[in-house]
């Protein structure tokens, strides 16, 4: 089997979602269900930008191979800034991903002001996951296919694939947009079985989102009879290659 890897995840304080986890409970939910990698954003606002990213990068020295990190910061800022916080997380911290929060930023994947998220993902060549599900209006998943269709070249990651209640309007987002790929956290059983079939598992990856989930999100994908190989996508494989993980 190859390894298992946890596409979303998050690391400290969050001051909007009122979080704040550790490196201790996030390593002791990896050994507890044998993940091997994770993939940790900081909260989306914290008191500190810079450390919380810092934060990640020291636990993915401290345990090379099985730690990466995502960028996210508030779009509501000049062009300038916004490029110097996340380029400085790319290229400093060796992050792999950019991500945009609709609901925390209150900025909808299709608004003018998340044009620098692409801009910016663009130039660093990184790929963006954006939020969706909770925060609808904002949230919807069909705000990302016209920025995917646009934006050909660049990769799109739809965290919880529409959540609870918008996981077939996900699923027709990947289906209309080759450069979609789906991060399954939240969404329900029923409907990661439809994507599976519909989409295939190489456009699907687990994520957790929180530790108390991350039983829940494996037994969901293993619930579902896939082959091995299958499975293997769903896991890690497709994190894996979207996210160029080493
Ligand atoms: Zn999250």
């Amino acid at each position: 089997m190859s390894r298992i890897i946890d596409a979303h995840m998050h690391l400290g304080e969050d001051l909007i979602y009122n979080s704040n986890d550790s490196e201790e409970r996030i390593l002791g939910y990896m050994e507890s269900f044998g993940i091997d990698g994770v993939i940790l954003q900081p909260g989306l606002k914290v008191n500190d930008w810079r450390r919380s990213c810092e934060r990640i990068r020291d636990f993915a020295a401290a345990h090379p191979g099985r730690g990466w990190g995502i960028v996210s910061y508030t779009p509501h800022c000049t062009d300038e800034e916004y490029f110097d916080h996340v380029s400085w997380a790319i290229n400093e911290l060796g992050f792999v991903g950019i991500k945009l929060h609709p609901e925390a930023y209150c900025c909808a994947s299709n608004a003018p002001q998340a044009r620098k998220v692409y801009e910016a993902a663009r130039a660093l060549k990184v790929p963006v996951m954006i939020h969706t599900g909770n925060g609808v209006a904002s949230a919807l998943p069909s705000l990302a296919i016209p920025m995917a269709l646009e934006y050909p070249d660049l990769t799109f990651v739809l965290a919880h694939a529409g959540g609870g209640m918008f996981g077939s309007e996900a699923l027709v987002a990947a289906q209309v947009c080759p450069n979609i790929y789906l991060e399954t956290s939240w969404c329900p059983v029923y409907v990661v079985k439809s994507m599976t079939e519909k989409l295939g598992c190489r456009r699907l990856m687990l994520g957790t989102d929180n530790p108390d989930n991350v039983g829940v999100e494996l037994a969901k994908h293993r619930a579902l009879g896939l082959s091995d190989e299958d499975l293997s996508w769903c896991l890690g494989r497709t994190a894996e290659t979207v996210f160029g993980l080493n």
